[in-house]
């Protein structure tokens, strides 16, 4: 490998010197890439690689390449086209960021799930200080790639809490993404039960999870129409298996507690039948008030976690939270007993940020797995007044995903809140480009 190296360096050296056109094919010495921890939580972090071009002509493309031990995966990556093999990682330039000018920088970011950072680097094929390459050998290749096609569900199948996020049946760390439906009860149509409009969604949107959001209390809702309501969600759940994407079950309640018994036999009952589904997440409470953690949401979680898992022993659960589901710390103090369970967390932009997300900082410190069930771009209502706030919006995004949290967007309807994705006319069968409303566009881009 020595004796090659050298060789074929003589090689270039001979060329360079014996003929001036060879000079115009230098892109080994073209870039230097600088890696850099932009969040850290323990056991993982986010990096970031800024490629520099350090010529003093412009360049068309770039490609970077490191090693990481094989205790750290990258579960995620944005700004290049990341293909890995084993533990050797390659990042290429997408088609907005190969064209370089003289002395111009850009970067791409990733997630790591372990504490192993980048060794090996080389940017064209030079070292990414721009020295010579490594010289150490190349890394075995895999035996078996993760699957970059198919559905949601087909690429991570069985998934489980694995420390403070959520891995899928490989150990890979994933962020699903997706949006709630309205209310079930107070839809102006029923979009969150047509598979059409699913498949669109996850076609155009890359929609990975849908939430069920079955109203309980209203009239109308599951209390007084247990049949219709039911329905609703078991369409959902139905089409979720159909097109392969995972789907949330949420009892939507702010007083759950008062109808414990009904929501244990609920939960029993679509535990026994669909608890043997990858697709299926359970979500027992959407919003307590501000009631007591422990002496009225912790038991009512308890009895409805016991009646889940004595059917399914391992499907994941996200557990509400007092004060509309935002003291994911309060119940970091006295967790539920049980595995693969999670915690909500909600967020509404124009009214909660970086005190609100102090909370879920802390929440993880103290272990606990989240999932933001419902956010908007909007005020806490859901944004009556027809106001975004994005700035707020994006740093909330730019935590989710630093922390690998799943989310679901509030909400799958037609309406004039910020909230409401859609604008009249929207078919119930998806193709909503031209009927994107509110805060969408915003959801949209970020689901992608
Ligand atoms: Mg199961």
């Amino acid at each position: 490998m020595r004796t090659l190296r050298l060789v074929t360096t003589m090689a270039v050296a001979g060329l360079l010197a014996g003929g001036a056109a060879v000079v115009t094919a230098t892109p080994a010495s073209a870039a230097t890439a600088v890696f850099s921890v932009t969040n850290n939580w323990g056991n993982g972090y986010q990096g970031q690689v800024t490629v520099t071009n350090d010529t003093s002509a412009p360049i068309s493309s770039w490609r970077v390449e490191f090693d990481l031990p094989s205790s750290s995966t990258i579960t995620q990556s944005w700004n290049a086209q990341q293909t890995t093999s084993g533990s050797h990682h390659t990042f290429a330039n997408v088609s907005w960021n190969g064209n370089l000018a003289a002395g111009a920088s850009t970067s791409f970011g990733f997630l790591v799930n372990g504490t192993g950072t980048p060794v090996n680097c080389t940017v064209n094929g030079a070292g990414c200080a721009g020295g010579p390459p490594p010289t150490t050998p190349p890394t075995t290749p895999p035996t078996t790639p993760p699957p970059t096609t198919g559905t949601p569900v087909e690429r991570h199948g069985q998934l489980r809490v694995c420390g403070t996020t959520m891995c899928d049946r490989s150990g890979a760390r994933v962020q699903l993404r997706g949006i709630s439906s309205m209310w079930l009860n107070w839809e102006t149509a029923p979009y969150a039960e047509n598979l059409s409009a699913l498949r669109w969604m996850r076609d155009n949107w890359n929609l990975q999870v849908i939430r069920a959001a079955m109203g309980v209390e209203p009239a109308g809702a599951y209390l007084s129409d247990p049949a219709k309501a039911r329905a609703q969600v078991e369409t959902i759940i139905n089409n979720a298996v159909t097109a392969g994407v995972y789907v949330i079950v949420d009892w939507h309640a702010h007083e759950a507690q008062n109808n414990q018994s009904q929501a244990v036999a609920f939960f029993g009952d679509l535990a026994r039948r669909y608890g043997n589904l990858p697709n299926v997440i359970w979500e027992p409470y959407n919003e307590p008030l501000q009631v007591s953690w422990t002496n009225v949401i912790k038991p009512y979680h308890q009895a409805v976690v016991s009646a889940i898992r004595a059917a399914d022993p391992d499907n994941i659960i996200v557990l509400g939270t007092p004060t509309w589901s935002q003291d994911v710390d309060v119940a970091a103090a006295s967790p539920v007993t049980g595995t693969n369970l999670m915690y909500t967390l909600h967020f509404y932009s124009c009214t909660h940020g970086s005190s609100l997300r102090a909370k879920g900082d802390a929440a993880i410190r103290a272990g606990l797995a989240l999932f933001v069930t419902e956010w908007g771009a909007s005020n806490a209502d859901g944004g009556l007044d027809g106001r975004a706030c994005l700035p707020e919006a994006q740093s909330w995004i730019d935590w989710m995903k630093a922390n690998g949290i799943s989310w679901t967007a509030w909400k799958l309807d037609v309406g004039t809140d910020t909230t409401n994705l859609l604008s009249p006319g929207a078919p119930v069968t998806g193709g909503w480009t031209n009927y994107l409303h509110g805060h969408a566009p915003f959801v949209v881009a970020n689901m992608r």
